[in-house]
């Protein structure tokens, strides 16, 4: 059994004598085979996780365990985790085979014909077995990136964890690596924790992603659950593009009001604030809905400000009231729509998120 404990871990930094907490008491459980994405903006303490997990850096406070192996105290060779990073880290001076054989030779006593018989295998899997005795000097990225891969493969870890490994690889490249990633990961069933700042790889490779804001932990969910149901306005405003649209709301009753709209809610929903003053309404641009008149609930007549290309739909950029509050729809690339003109704008209610104004916790 692989699977991986974070329990209350915190890294503590010392910076010309001032303390900085790069991971804040992280907490959360990798199951064996999991695929769990780290994922946060530039800072938040993603690579330091990492690195504490493969003993990169010493642990401050709190425990790592394998199984119900404490492993935080361990030195990184006896704890039987392979990293690929974003660097790919290859010998420049060694083969191809070479770089894969290198870390076996290390880490086992196996015969000489085994590792051969592995790193062969290995290579093959990876569709890289003609490329076995070039030096990385003479590999394209993406070659140079399954050569990482390889490497890490052929020591039959417990855990693989990467360091954004695909950042270095141009879009396209990118995209059919992490479909192939995945589909290696899935085959080989090892547990692995995956750094990225790209909340799309995030949304699109996890078993479950953990979002980490600021040193600390903001959720560990599904990527469906964090879209839907994000567990604090951060979240809510990193997972998704374009982000969620987020108004101040003065809550009276069974209305949110601003200075710009008021918005009626259900008794249902009501509930959500009824202990509440002040509350943030967010709503995402591909709920928001463009309407034919602005009569109905929830409709408010905005001005198209700004049109924006999205490949198959546009980003339309909307404003409304006194103080021209803006906010953005998705609407699909077909329907025309243009700077200058007036539309009604519907947010629906079963699509609205509500969050306490100074938390930012969710209220639903
Ligand atoms: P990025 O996506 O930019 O790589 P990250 O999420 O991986 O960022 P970390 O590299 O883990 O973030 O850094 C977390 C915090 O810890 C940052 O504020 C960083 O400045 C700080 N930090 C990291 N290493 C050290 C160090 N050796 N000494 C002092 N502070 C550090």
């Amino acid at each position: 059994m692989a699977d991986l404990t974070l329990d209350r871990v915190s890294k503590f930094f010392d910076d010309d004598g001032s303390r900085v907490v790069a991971v804040d008491e992280a907490s959360v459980n990798i199951d064996d085979g999991e695929f769990l994405v780290l994922v946060g903006p530039s800072g938040c303490g993603k690579s330091t996780t990492l690195r504490m997990i493969a003993g990169l850096e010493t642990v401050s406070e709190g425990e790592i365990r394998l199984g119900d192996d404490r492993m935080d105290n361990r030195p990184p060779r006896d704890r039987d985790i392979a990293m690929v990073f974003q660097s790919y880290a290859l010998y420049p001076h060694m083969t191809v085979r070479g770089n894969m054989r290198f870390g076996l030779e290390e880490s086992t006593d196996m015969a000489d014909e085994t590792i051969d018989d592995v790193v062969e295998e290995t290579a093959e899997m990876l569709g890289i077995a003609d490329l076995l005795g070039r030096k990385p000097g003479e590999l394209s990225g993406g070659q140079q990136q399954r050569v990482a891969l390889g490497r890490a493969i052929v020591r039959d870890p417990e855990v693989f964890l990467m360091d954004e490994p695909l950042s270095n690889l141009d879009a396209k490249l990118r995209s059919q690596m992490r479909t192939e990633l995945q589909r290696l990961q899935e085959e080989l069933g090892v547990t692995t924790v995956y750094v990225t700042h790209d909340q799309t790889e995030a949304m699109t490779m996890g078993d479950r992603i953990a979002i980490l804001n600021d040193g600390e932990l903001q959720q560990v969910a599904t990527p469906l659950e964090a879209y839907h149901r994000p567990a604090n306005r951060f979240v809510a405003g990193f997972i998704g593009e374009p982000s969620m649209n987020f108004f101040e709301m003065d809550v009276r009753g069974d209305t949110l009001v601003n200075d710009t709209f008021s918005y009626r809610l259900s008794a249902e929903t009501q509930e959500a604030v009824a202990e509440s003053d002040r509350v943030t309404l967010g709503v995402r641009p591909e709920d928001v809905e463009l309407v034919s008149d602005a009569d109905g609930d929830h409709t408010y007549q905005t001005a198209v400000d700004v049109v924006e290309p999205m490949g198959n739909e546009n980003a339309v950029y909307l404003e409304f009231g006194a103080d021209h509050t803006t906010f953005v729809a998705t609407v699909g690339g077909m329907r025309r729509v243009e700077g200058g003109q007036s539309v009604a704008a519907r947010i629906p209610e079963d699509a609205i998120h509500l969050f306490d104004a100074q938390s930012g916790d969710a209220l639903q």
